[in-house]
């Protein structure tokens, strides 16, 4: 019997490093696949569709909501993202953890569908280390940082709706820290029970 995986929420500021640590994670650990949500913001510098992003229009976008085709989705500074279904519940029977680096309105309508999945979030060690680094990544102009600074006042007031939180300081403790996470999460009772309700009628027929 394969034992099914489960879905790890990765959320954070944008700039608190959670791309960082997934893509380490992901270098040393097989058990984990990553998602790679669609989305209509253009690409930035370096991104490439397929990788970062399946970067869709508009129009795509609204096609793949009515045709199913998405696990959850949201609208986030004037774009849509969302995580397409096909990959994630393929990789989760093969028995691999599907990592989905999302915000918090996707977070949560993950955990309603999936009760089981894990709900992450990655902080800097203080805000104003969080617009050093948002500064310091050299990618978005003011007014996009700007809104981004504005959005974590907003996110920050959902951190208590997760269950784990990753205070990221020190990348390799931090990487360590979240697969430890990850893999209790999947031998929680609660997540076994196929496993449980199967040995319990094997010790009956013994
Ligand atoms: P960025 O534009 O910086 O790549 O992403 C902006 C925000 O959208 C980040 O918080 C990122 O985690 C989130 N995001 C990326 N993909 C998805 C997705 O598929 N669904 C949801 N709900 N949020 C996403």
């Amino acid at each position: 019997m394969r034992e099914h995986g489960i879905l790890v929420v990765v959320s954070g500021f944008s700039g608190a490093g959670k791309g960082t640590i997934m893509r380490e994670l992901l270098n040393r650990y097989d058990n984990y696949a990553l998602s790679i949500s669609a989305t209509t913001r253009q690409p930035r510098q370096g991104e490439i569709h397929g990788r970062e992003y399946f970067f869709v229009t508009e129009e795509e976008f609204l096609r793949m909501i009515d045709d199913n085709k998405l696990i959850e989705y949201t609208r986030y500074v004037n774009h849509y993202y969302g995580t397409p279904s096909g990959y994630v519940l393929e990789q989760m029977a093969a028995g691999r953890d599907v990592i989905l680096e999302i915000e918090i309105q996707g977070a949560l309508n993950i955990k309603k569908k999936f009760p089981e999945a894990v709900l992450l979030f990655v902080a800097p060690p203080s805000a104003e280390e969080l617009r050093r680094r948002l500064l310091g990544r050299g990618t978005e102009e003011p007014r996009v940082i700007e809104a981004r600074l504005r959005r974590a006042v907003e996110e920050s007031e959902g951190m208590d709706r997760y269950d784990y939180l990753l205070i990221n300081d020190d990348l390799d403790r931090c990487v360590e820290e979240t697969h430890q996470l990850i893999q209790a999460q999947r031998r929680k009772i609660s997540n076994n029970m196929e496993f449980i309700r199967r040995i319990q009628n094997e010790l009956r027929d013994i």
